[in-house]
């Protein structure tokens, strides 16, 4: 697999290479050379397939023989470990359940793919992953490369300030897990994890990589779920899909928009953001000015700089698409919580941030049409807002339940670069 820099295109890498660096050079976004096509056939074949086969048809696909076929369907087997169901909504509309992997959220999906072709493409090379959380992220990362052979977890996150939920989701694992709560701010600690990256001496005794959340390797593996919502939709209904996305960086989008342009059959999208609406404004005036960003209540989606945007406009001016074909819709946050009651009562418990994308589908939906929106978070993530919502109790999932009677195993530091540099030299593979 060949993929070129969108802000330098003569800066060409393979596969491997994009996953370990992430960016490119002016920290410009890594974009596939090739954009394979399957035929109407090849399609059905596809849709007939188990997720796991058919997802590493998909990938291999893109990838190529940079891994073998058998190696990549081994490893997207460990990544997809969970289901992405449909579910009926109403008649005319259905969600795509995307939260039942560790840590409750589709980023589950994109992360545990990409901690497998970081584990992959690293060979025998002992690496260690190093960042900084505020809380989520953290989670995610840590749940994808948790026994991953040859890779170390380092996560700092900032002592006191992430909910205790949140805490037990990833700092009660061990084993290649290290999380060290720092005695400062997030800020803090993503200086500290910069500080390491500068620190060359440091960087070649760990192997440091990040674990960016641009990384090409986490598009390709969330192509896989909109091909596995198609091949639950009844047949007759797919000349007829269209799907919502709630969308903050826009890598989902992405990935729904490449799906379709390997033939996919999908009849259009629809961009929903919260009021952090920068791209349903340059939809409509043509100009991208981006505000501060607004705190809101699907806080996953606050982002006014999307910085998988590019790559929606490469793709676009690559097929020849016009932009004027994606739908897109703002929600403010008494319409979300309307939304969340409104879906309870038709007997879905919701989210903020699904319900943001049911709003604007429920609104541009028409006659004939079949409406899909993305499920992105299990409602129990943001079980605060949720109860106050509706006004009522939500259960914990039992996995989630019995991790949170776990013991923490974090180490503790104060804010100061050399103790955590000594803390990371002495974990450094021999
Ligand atoms: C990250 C996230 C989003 C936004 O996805 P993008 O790919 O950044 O657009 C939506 N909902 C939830 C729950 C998320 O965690």
């Amino acid at each position: 697999m060949k993929l070129y820099n969108l802000k330098d295109n003569s800066e060409q890498v393979s596969f491997a290479q994009a996953v370990k660096q992430g960016l490119g050079k002016q920290q410009g976004l890594f974009f596939p050379q090739d954009l394979p096509e399957f035929s109407a056939t090849e399609i059905d074949e596809l849709l007939k397939l188990d997720f796991v086969t058919r997802s590493s048809r998909i990938l291999t696909a893109f990838i190529g023989d940079e891994i073998p076929e058998a190696e990549l369907a081994s490893r997207v087997k460990e990544a997809f470990a969970f289901p992405a169901p449909v579910t009926q909504v109403e008649q005319d509309v259905a969600t795509l359940e995307l939260y039942h992997g560790p840590t409750l959220a589709f980023k589950d999906f994109g992360g545990r793919f990409m901690a497998q072709a970081l584990g992959q493409v690293a060979g025998d090379q002992p690496v260690t992953i190093l960042t900084a959380t505020s809380g989520d992220t953290g989670a995610a990362v840590a749940h994808a490369f948790y026994r991953l052979n040859n890779v170390q977890v380092v996560i700092l996150y900032p002592e006191g300030k992430i909910s205790p939920l949140q805490e037990k989701l990833f700092c009660t694992l061990g084993e290649n897990i290290h999380t060290v709560a720092i005695k400062d701010d997030f800020d803090a600690c993503q200086a500290l994890v910069k500080q390491s990256f500068d620190d060359e001496e440091l960087k070649k005794a760990l192997h440091l990589n990040s674990a960016n959340s641009i990384n090409i390797s986490r598009l390709l593996a969330q192509i896989c779920y909109y091909f596995e919502a198609v091949a639950q939709i009844p047949a007759e209904k797919r000349e007829q899909l269209v799907i919502s996305v709630p969308s903050g960086n826009f890598g989902d989008l992405t990935a729904g928009l490449l799906a379709k342009s390997m033939g996919l059959p999908v009849k259009r999208f629809i961009a929903a953001t919260n009021v952090n609406d920068t791209v349903p404004r340059y939809l409509e005036e043509g100009q991208w000015k981006p505000h501060q960003t607004v705190a809101t209540l699907s806080n996953a989606m606050d982002v006014s700089q999307p910085n998988n945007w590019p790559r929606i406009e490469e793709l676009f001016r690559r097929k020849g698409w016009s932009l004027q074909q994606l739908g897109h819709g703002v929600v403010t946050d008494d319409v979300t919580k309307d939304t969340v009651r409104e879906l309870d009562k038709k007997g879905y418990v919701s989210e903020p941030h699904a319900a943001v994308a049911y709003r604007v589908l429920r609104d541009q939906l028409q006659d004939g049409e079949y409406g899909l929106f993305l499920g992105t978070a299990h409602p129990a993530k943001f079980k605060e807002s949720v109860e106050e919502i509706l006004n009522k109790p939500l259960p914990l999932p039992q996995a989630l339940a019995e991790r949170a009677e776990l013991p923490l195993l974090s180490h503790f530091l104060p804010s100061d670069f050399a103790k955590l540099r000594a803390f990371l030299m002495e974990r450094a593979p021999k």
